[in-house]
Order: structure tokens, then sequence, then C-alpha cells
């Protein structure tokens, strides 16, 4: 569903699966961040193609961070639709290492796919839009967060979600990072649309804010 101008979110409400939001950055270099898992990339394209978006016309894929529940079906986009699969560069190391674990503990084939661009923090040129990159580790040594100040809009993977963050009991988890992350991305001017990895967006300034300070108690 279409959510601002050029953003379309399509949230995971499944309580017998486990997936994550994918979100479209829509416009000349159309960007699907977060493609969830493989099995489930056939609800996803029929929303997208109901939006009345055509998955081939998808570029570039960016991972927030390497778990399987958010960039498992990234193969599939670069095998069938020739898109690009991304991630930070620290997150392309840990899954080279202890982050490639995650595929086997979830009974999954490791990724066959490559990630063909290496994204670094700092603007990122999305054809006639930049947006800004945040390497927010915590969840995973490299999470990445994607602010578009022009349209108000941080999308922030499994780092903050509704009243919640991101766990730090996994491999390459780290609670003290995940708490300075989520100070750096709550100082962020002109938010009035959250899109978190998992459970509902969060909408409007204030309720970001409020978010924001919700989440302290677990700091
Ligand atoms: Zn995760």
């Amino acid at each position: 569903m279409q959510v601002a101008p050029l953003v379309y979110f399509y949230p995971f409400t499944s309580p017998q699966e486990n997936n994550c939001n994918s979100i479209i950055i829509d416009g000349p270099e159309k960007v699907l961040i977060d493609p969830g898992h493989k099995h489930l990339w056939p609800n996803l394209k029929r929303q997208i193609e109901e939006d009345g978006l055509n998955p081939q016309d998808l570029t570039l894929i960016i991972h927030t961070h390497c778990h399987p529940d958010h960039m498992e079906a990234g193969e599939i986009l670069e095998f069938d639709y020739g898109a690009i699969q991304s991630l930070s560069s620290i997150e392309a190391e840990f899954l080279n290492g202890p982050g490639r674990d995650f595929f086997p503990w979830m009974g999954l084939d490791n990724p066959k796919g490559s990630i063909g661009r290496l994204l670094t923090p700092g603007p990122l040129l999305l054809g006639d839009k930049t947006l800004q990159l945040y390497l927010c580790p915590g969840h995973t040594p490299g999470s990445l967060c994607l602010h578009w100040p022009e349209a108000k809009v941080l999308i922030t993977g499994d780092v903050i979600f509704g009243r919640s963050v991101g766990r730090t009991d996994f491999p390459g988890g780290d609670h003290s990072a995940l708490t300075t992350s989520i100070q750096k991305l709550s100082e962020l001017p002109k938010v009035e649309l959250l899109l978190p990895g998992h459970g509902p967006a969060i909408l409007g300034a204030e309720q970001v804010a409020a978010n924001f300070k919700a989440v302290h108690a677990y700091f």
C-alpha cells in the first residue's frame, strides 16, 4: 500500500510465519528494501502488482541487514529480475562470517546470490532523489537505516519498532551499540513516518517522537 508519495509499505501480519515488512521507493530508480523470505515472495509480488508496480522494474534491493527473514528472497530478485542486491560493507563482511550461520540455523539454504553493491553511510543517490544512509549497529554489526528527508520518512529495519527495539542476543548483537544507534536516529529532524522492519508503521511526527521516548525503557 502507498503510505507517502513514491513510498509503498508492505507490512507482514501473519502470526503463523515470521517475515519482515517490505518497502518500495518508486521513481526512475525503483528500490525494494527487505524482500523477506523466499517462500513468501509470491505474496509480496502480488501485492506489488496490485499497487500497479512491476517487479521487473526493480533495480536495487537494499537489505537493512543480513537476517534471512529480511534478505532470503534477494536472490530471486537477482536471478529472475536482474536486480542488484546491496548491504552495508560491514554487514556484507558479517554475512561472509558468523552472519551466514543464521541460514542453516533456520533450516534454510545458504544464500546463492551475490552482493553486487556495498553501501556506505552517507548520501545514497537514487535517480532524482537523495536518501541518507545511517550505519546503526546493535541488532547486527552493519545494520542500515534509511532516511529520506524530503519525504520525512525513516526506514529502520530491526533497530527500532513500535514501542520495542531489535534484539541483541543473536551473534553480532550489541546492546550498548543499539542504544547509541537509536539515540542517533532520535535526533534526526523531520521524521513524520517511521517504517520498521516488523510491526505497524508509526505515523506522525508526534507519534514518532513519543515512540523514541517510549523505547528508552529498553536502554
Ligand atoms: Zn533481524
